[in-house]
């Protein structure tokens, strides 16, 4: 290459090279100038776009508005009237302070700005043509400022041309609107787009605004959650389980009012919705993370979207056990009314409606960790599984050692309190589902479903605790392996033994089966060994599950009382009683309702 001499580029030039990394799209213009009309401290928002805001972007706010000298400096590079010193950058309680945006956005479209402050009669008119020299004027307008984008990208012919259809771009600025009205409830929006008008919002709480933005039937879907430690806070929405979504497009995270995408956080929230939901699906949340601005640093970014975390470790943990609180706490069945709806429900003629209802509702305390069930029984987080039924139950069909059953005797000789009262009538039909009645409907639980659930949860506890319940044989039985199961099987012997076989080695590739876990059927002892083994194979190839975990969905599924299993009535009280006495009553280990 040719020796050439080093210049320093001319400000329009380093201006449009800059634009790059802040303005992609309309997106990111209608983006910059919210957070603009915010700073600002503007109570009333109008977004005007036409064409997908590839033709105009117009942003109207009430905010302090600009005196004239303010408003042709607004437009260089690094001006900002939001820090001053590196002190202040490192406590940014501003959206902006990078002083990028309007330089930015000038040297690719044509720009108006039109700024009056309370103090001054008439607003400033200061335009700007693709990064030229700016033209300024005088005009009637109230206190406040609006600005006009017109023509993004038209000096700029390879990025136009990257711009994608007027729909495309229309979703994206309208999922930028989305999230400031709902970080920003305070604030009235209004968003018209090519003269229809989108949203009409006045100022309100965070819950009004999220019925606002997602509709009655969707908020019903949502459970509100709030805790604070010394530096932290998290406050918000979660979605119920049975609500997963097919993408991840209703995931919202603010840190500091900050719309931020965190993969780590986010892997917080999913990963409290684990064995709680169908593969492949999503939970909704919309989280407010508060922390002291020292403590993060947002300037990691030129559109500012991600942040960096002094202790993102703690932050995850805390994140995650309070969604799991507030999931283990609330009453998440899905109740399903039994009238014909118009649309795709109609074929079915039931339709699932979030709708809180009368089933046994648990509270929290969270000063001693109990979780206190309306018939005032005391199951502590710990030792969570079987409440009183007052039943003689089979146990041999639902399984229970000492250590599974905490009825105490006070409790179990309480008729008043037994579950009879929640479900006077209670059917088995086609030997798959039991219905019960229970006070303003009907409980459908699905047998096999619900019997993995309490299995699943019994066997990590036994995992946990170290305690565990079997039944010798009274004649053991041999079970000869091929030498690759052989080899699998030593691997997790000690898990095996956990659930609560005694097995013993036996020769080359052979085992002697002496006792099984309780939860067993009879008849299955031993040909559920192999079941075990193939399905644990399934499931480690399927995913990145812990050993452990895998081996107890296959132990609960494969010991679960199947479809086609007659139950007595007894039977099918203790059965769902001990499903609401687990964790996650409304779903299987698998995620299936
Ligand atoms: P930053 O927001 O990072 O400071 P910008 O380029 O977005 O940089 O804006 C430059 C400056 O212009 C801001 O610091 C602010 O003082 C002023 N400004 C921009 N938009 C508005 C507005 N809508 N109302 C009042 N002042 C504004
Ligand atoms: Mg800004």
């Amino acid at each position: 290459m040719t020796h050439r001499r080093i210049q320093v580029l001319p400000e329009h030039l380093a201006n449009k090279i800059a634009a790059g990394e802040v303005i992609q799209r309309p997106e990111s213009v209608v983006k910059e100038l919210l957070e603009n009309s915010l700073d600002a401290g503007a109570k009333h928002l109008t977004v005007v776009i036409k064409d997908g805001g590839k033709e105009l972007i117009q942003v109207v706010d009430d905010g302090i508005g600009m005196d004239e000298e303010d408003s042709v400096r607004s437009f260089q590079r690094h001006a900002t009237s939001k820090i001053a010193t590196y002190e202040d950058l490192e406590a940014i309680n501003t959206y902006g302070f990078r002083g990028e945006a309007l330089a930015s956005i000038a040297a690719v479209a044509r720009v108006a700005l039109k700024t009056r402050t309370l103090d001054d009669d008439v607003a400033i008119v200061v335009s700007i043509d693709g990064g030229d020299k700016p033209r300024v004027s005088r005009e009637g307008r109230n206190p406040g400022t609006s600005i006009s984008v017109q023509n993004l990208f038209y000096n700029v012919p390879a990025r136009r041309k990257f711009l994608k259809s007027t729909n495309t771009e229309f979703r994206h600025v309208y999922d930028v609107i989305q999230r400031f009205a709902l970080s920003c409830p305070e604030v009235a929006l209004q968003f018209v787009s090519d003269d229809e008008t989108i949203l009409d919002v006045k100022s309100s709480t965070v819950q009004e605004r999220v019925i606002d933005i997602f509709g009655v039937r969707q908020s019903e879907a949502l459970v509100w959650l709030e805790e604070r430690t010394e530096f932290l806070s998290v406050s918000g929405y979660i979605g119920k389980p049975m609500f997963g979504q097919k993408s991840r497009a209703n995931q919202f995270l603010f840190l500091n009012r900050r719309y931020i995408t965190n993969r780590n956080i986010s892997y917080a929230v999913f990963s409290a919705y684990e064995n709680l939901m169908i593969k492949g699906s999503h939970p909704f949340f919309l989280l407010f993370l508060e922390i002291d601005p020292h403590r993060v640093d947002v300037n990691v970014h030129p559109s500012k979207m991600e942040a960096k975390f002094e202790d993102e470790q703690s932050i995850y943990r805390f994140v995650s056990t309070v969604v799991r609180k507030t999931l283990a706490t609330n009453n998440l069945v899905p109740s399903a009314s039994l009238t014909a709806e118009e649309g795709a429900d109609a074929r079915v003629g039931l339709r699932f409606t979030p709708r809180q209802h009368s089933w046994p509702q648990q509270t929290f305390n969270p000063s001693t960790g109990e979780i206190l069930s309306p018939r005032t029984t005391r199951i502590s987080m710990e030792q969570q599984s079987v409440p009183p039924t007052g039943f003689d139950v089979s146990e041999k069909l639902l399984g229970s050692s000492e250590s599974d059953l905490v009825h105490s005797g006070a409790e179990r000789g309480k008729p008043e309190e037994v579950s009879p009262t929640s479900y006077p009538l209670i059917w088995q039909v086609h030997k798959k589902y039991i219905l019960a009645q229970v006070e303003n409907g009907l409980l459908i639980v699905d047998q096999h479903v619900a019997h993995e659930r309490i299995i699943y949860e019994r066997a990590l506890k036994r995992f946990e605790t170290n305690q565990t319940a079997t039944q010798q044989l009274l004649f053991p039985q041999s079970i000869e392996f091929s030498p690759g199961d052989f080899a699998l099987f030593t691997e997790l012997h000690r898990y095996f033994e956990q659930i609560g076989f005694a097995i013993k080695p036996f020769g080359r590739n052979t085992v002697l089966v002496e006792g099984v876990p309780p939860d067993l059927r009879e008849g299955c002892e031993t040909s559920i060994i192999k079941e075990l083994l193939s399905l644990y194979r399934e499931y480690q190839q399927a995913g990145t599950m812990a050993s452990r975990d895998s081996l107890a969905k296959s132990f609960s599924c494969k010991a679960a009382i199947k479809a086609g299993d007659k139950l007595d009535e007894a039977e099918m009280r203790s059965l769902i009683d001990q499903l609401f006495a687990t964790k996650m009553p409304y779903v299987c280990p698998h995620g299936r309702p």
